[in-house]
């Protein structure tokens, strides 16, 4: 039996896109020339790929470009990675998107990939290329990192040494040279002027296509202070009339009551502050700096008072699905981290907090390539769990905050798609 005919028959609730796009990012596909092919126009993996032995070169290189993202024809958006063993092909093919995806051979889906956006080519008033103004694009959704830097990685201690209190997953908060250009410092609040105004040239471009800005940056060790940051970015972002024409979301962590009514004020329609993972020991040992500094009850607090301020429809706390599995002091029984998980949605949903989950991938191999912690089975039954919740407690997930082409691995605005409608029976479902 072919594995998307396996999943038909396993995962009844799960809709045949959110199948496909499961199925695609565990299972991934296999190398074409035509993927290489399609990397000059198709926004970029960030990492290159090795071409296996006895595959030709791509002119003349065993290291290329492959795209990042599919768009199936229904719109469905999927990472896309190459796996020798796969399944699925992505070959040209005479339809409209100009590909298609077969399984063994079975013709699947149309299919083409996320264009490189223009945009990021293009340079502010002042020269700074566009892509290195802090803002970068996945589909629909603009996210903003202005303060890349994050304090959990250099908390001081009284011994004068700094602490690294991180969260086990991360690398991106890591404070290095990428604040330079953007001018964050450690510590201190406010941003420059000039950091702003060629984010703001960057996002008033026509061409980002974009209807969601997501507010993204390091943590600070002062709630308020990171609060009085994302308040100032909202502020000059509201000026230029960014805030009417994006669903901004504040995906800080997490706030005082003061700084979040400013932001509402200030246009801001959602606020995203991720818990990353719900166990309260693995959230201990996980994210040490949000337990220590905040804690899991205030943090979980915060996201209520959020939902209070910008609306039941409106909050999001992300989580690193597979993370409680993997490493020191994990979890060592799935089941009891697929108990927590859903535990997280029957507390959080019903006060309207979204969960939504992402996958922890572990890296593997020389290539450096890497494999999701849950398994393609886990990953479905978490996510119709979280479904029949949604459904239960009538909140699907907003498609003005976080749509389907925007979530590339996560699939809750898959399932809350699927255009049947007996599934929201007291919400009008817009297709
Ligand atoms: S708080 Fe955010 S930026 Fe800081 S270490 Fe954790 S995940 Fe990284």
């Amino acid at each position: 039996m072919s594995l998307l005919d396996r999943l038909a028959e396993t995962y009844t609730q799960t809709p045949a896109s959110a199948r496909l796009k499961a199925a695609v990012l565990f299972a991934g596909v296999r190398y074409h020339p035509s993927l290489a092919e399609a990397a000059d126009w198709a926004f970029p993996n960030y990492m290159p790929f090795h071409l296996p032995p006895g595959e030709p070169a791509h002119r003349g290189a065993r290291l290329v470009n492959m795209p990042y993202l599919l768009r199936t024809a229904d719109d469905t958006q999927v990472r896309l990675r190459i796996k020798p063993d796969s399944p699925f092909t992505i070959v040209p093919h005479e339809n409209p998107l100009g590909y298609a995806i077969f399984e063994d051979g079975r013709y699947v889906t149309a299919t083409t990939f996320e264009p490189r956006l223009p945009w990021a080519d293009q340079l502010t008033a002042d020269g700074t290329p566009m892509r290195a103004t802090g803002l970068s694009q996945h589909g629909d959704m603009l996210v903003l990192n202005a303060a890349p830097g994050c304090e959990y990685f250099v908390v001081p201690t009284e011994s004068g040494k700094s602490q690294n209190l991180s969260c086990t997953f991360c690398l991106y908060g890591l404070p290095d040279k990428r604040m330079v250009p953007l001018g964050q410092e450690l510590f201190k609040r406010e941003l420059p002027e000039s950091t702003l105004q060629r984010v703001a040239e960057a996002c008033s471009r026509p061409d980002t296509h974009a209807r969601h800005l997501y507010l993204v940056g390091g943590s600070m060790l002062d709630m308020a202070a990171e609060g009085d940051r994302f308040v100032q970015m909202a502020r000059f972002l509201a000026e230029r009339g960014l805030t009417d024409r994006y669903y901004v979301t504040c995906g800080s962590g997490a706030l005082p009551r003061a700084q979040m009514e400013a932001l509402k004020d200030a246009g801001v329609r959602g606020a995203c502050f991720n818990l990353e993972v719900w166990d309260p020991v693995q959230f201990a040992r996980v994210c040490p700096g949000k337990d220590k500094i905040v804690g899991r009850d205030r943090w979980i607090a915060s996201l209520e008072e959020a939902a209070d301020i910008f609306g039941a429809q409106d909050v999001m706390s992300a989580f690193v699905g597979g993370v409680e599995l993997d490493g020191l002091g994990a979890m060592s029984d799935p089941e009891q981290a697929l108990d927590s998980a859903i535990e997280a949605g029957e507390y959080l949903i019903p006060r309207g907090i979204q969960t939504v989950y992402s996958l922890h991938w572990k890296v593997t191999g020389k290539h450096r390539g890497e494999e999701p912690v849950y398994s393609l089975d886990f990953f479905l039954r978490l996510n119709e769990a979280l479904y029949g919740l949604r459904q239960k407690h009538q909140r699907p997930i907003n498609e003005e905050h976080f749509c389907r082409r925007c979530a590339y691995m996560q699939l809750e605005p898959d399932y809350d798609h699927a255009p049947e409608p007996t599934l929201w029976p007291r919400h009008e479902h817009t297709a």
